[in-house]
C-alpha cells in the first residue's frame, strides 16, 4: 500500500473516532505559492504585497507529498513561482496524487505543458468573459487572443500521456460580466473544456460586488443565466458547478464532497489551506486562522489548538459561530 493510501485509511478511522489530535497527515493541501502576477485584475488583493512561500515551507510541502491524495497550487499567478517546476517534478514522482492548478493561463507554453502532462492534472483557467471586451476589462493587462492560444495549446496536450489532463474554467461573476455569461458553455464546448465553475466576485468594490452589496435585479439576472447555462451544459456533457448567488452568512461548501454521515463537515480532518502571506485555514470556506507557516511547521499547525478546536466543534455540533460568518479568506489575508 502506498503511504497516501495508508494515510487516507488511518485518516478515515480517526474521523470515525472523532479524534481531535491525528496521527494521519493531511490528505489534501491547497497552497498559495506566490503573490507575483503578470496582470492586474481589479478584484484581486493578492498582488498588493510581495510574498511567496519560504524555502522551509516548500521543504515541508515536499515531505508531505507522499501522504497526499490531492494538491492544489494557486497564486498570484502560479507559473511565476520560481520553484514551481521543481515542486511539480517532486509531485509527479508520487503515484496516485492528483493535482490542480489555478492560473490565468497566459504563461503556458510547450515546456510547461510537457511537464504538466506527467501527472494527473486539472488545469483551472480564470476566465471571466468569453468576448475580448469583457475579458480584457476584468483581466487587466491580458489579451483575449493570448488566453485562447493557451487554451488551445492545453487542449492539444490532452491524451498525449496515460495521465489525466482535465481543463476547467473558473468564472468570477461581477457587475461587469453579469449580463454576459450566456456564452460560457459554447466557449467551453468548442475548446474541449469539461467543467465550468461560477463563483462570486469577492472584493469590497460596492459597484462590482452585486452579491455582498446586494443588487437584487442583477442577482436575478445571474440566476436566470445560470439556469439556462446549467441546462445547456447538461445537454453537452459539461459539468457546471454553481456557487451563486453567494450568501455571505453560511458556509457554501459542497456538502456532497467532504462530509461524514453524521458530521456536517470533515474538511478540518483532511485539508489544510495555506493562504497568501502564510496564514493557514483548514479549507477555503473556513474563516478562522489556525496557524501561520512563518511561525510553525505545517505538521505543528495540523494538530495545533486551532485545528483541534475545529474538529471538536464539528464533532459536538457547536460549529455555528466558526462556520457561519460574513468573512471570506481574502479578508483574513488583509488582516494584520
Ligand atoms: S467553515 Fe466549517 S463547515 Fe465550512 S468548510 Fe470550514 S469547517 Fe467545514
Amino acid at each position: 500500500m502506498r503511504p497516501s493510501e495508508s494515510n487516507e485509511e488511518l485518516n478515515r478511522r480517526e474521523i470515525s473516532e472523532r479524534r481531535t489530535v491525528l496521527e494521519s497527515r493531511p490528505v489534501a493541501l491547497i497552497v498559495h505559492l506566490t503573490e507575483r502576477c503578470n496582470i492586474n485584475c481589479p478584484m484581486c488583493i493578492v498582488k498588493k504585497r510581495r510574498w511567496e512561500i519560504s524555502d522551509k515551507t516548500l521543504g515541508e510541502i515536499k515531505d508531505l507529498l507522499p501522504y497526499l491524495r490531492h494538491a492544489c497550487w494557486t497564486g498570484g499567478e502560479t507559473f511565476l513561482y520560481p520553484r514551481f517546476r521543481e515542486l511539480l517534478e517532486a509531485a509527479h514522482r508520487q503515484e496516485g496524487l492528483s493535482q490542480s492548478i489555478y492560473t490565468n493561463g497566459l504563461l503556458l507554453d510547450r515546456d510547461w505543458m510537457e511537464l504538466l502532462i506527467r501527472g494527473d492534472m486539472t488545469l483551472i483557467f480564470s476566465v471571466d468573459g468569453t468576448e475580448p471586451g469583457v475579458y480584457e476589462a476584468i483581466r487587466r493587462g491580458a489579451r483575449f487572443e493570448d488566453l485562447c492560444r493557451s487554451l488551445d495549446l492545453a487542449r492539444r496536450y490532452q491524451g498525449r500521456t496515460a495521465f489525466r489532463l482535465d481543463l476547467k474554467l473558473s468564472v468570477a461573476v461581477m457587475r461587469t460580466n453579469h449580463r454576459r455569461l450566456g456564452g460560457f458553455v459554447e466557449f467551453a464546448r468548442s475548446r474541449g473544456i469539461g467543467e465550468l465553475e461560477f463563483g462570486p466576485y469577492i472584493g469590497d468594490d460596492r459597484e462590482e460586488n452585486i452579491f455582498k452589496f446586494r443588487d437584487e435585479a442583477a442577482v436575478s439576472a445571474v440566476v436566470e443565466s445560470l439556469r439556462a447555462l446549467a441546462a445547456e451544459a447538461a445537454a453537452c456533457g459539461i459539468k457546471l458547478f454553481n456557487r451563486l448567488p453567494y450568501n455571505y452568512s453560511v458556509c457554501d461548501k459542497d456538502k456532497t464532497l467532504n462530509s461524514g454521515p453524521d458530521l456536517f463537515c470533515t474538511f478540518p480532518w483532511t485539508w489544510l489551506h495555506i493562504l497568501p502571506g502564510g496564514k493557514v485555514i483548514p479549507h477555503g470556506h473556513c474563516k478562522q486562522v489556525v496557524g501561520d507557516v512563518s511561525r510553525g511547521s505545517i505538521l505543528e499547525i495540523w494538530n495545533g489548538p486551532g485545528m483541534q478546536s475545529y474538529r471538536r466543534k464539528l464533532a459536538d455540533g457547536s460549529f455555528d459561530d466558526w462556520c457561519r460568518s460574513d468573512r471570506h479568506w481574502m479578508d483574513l489575508v488583509m488582516e494584520t
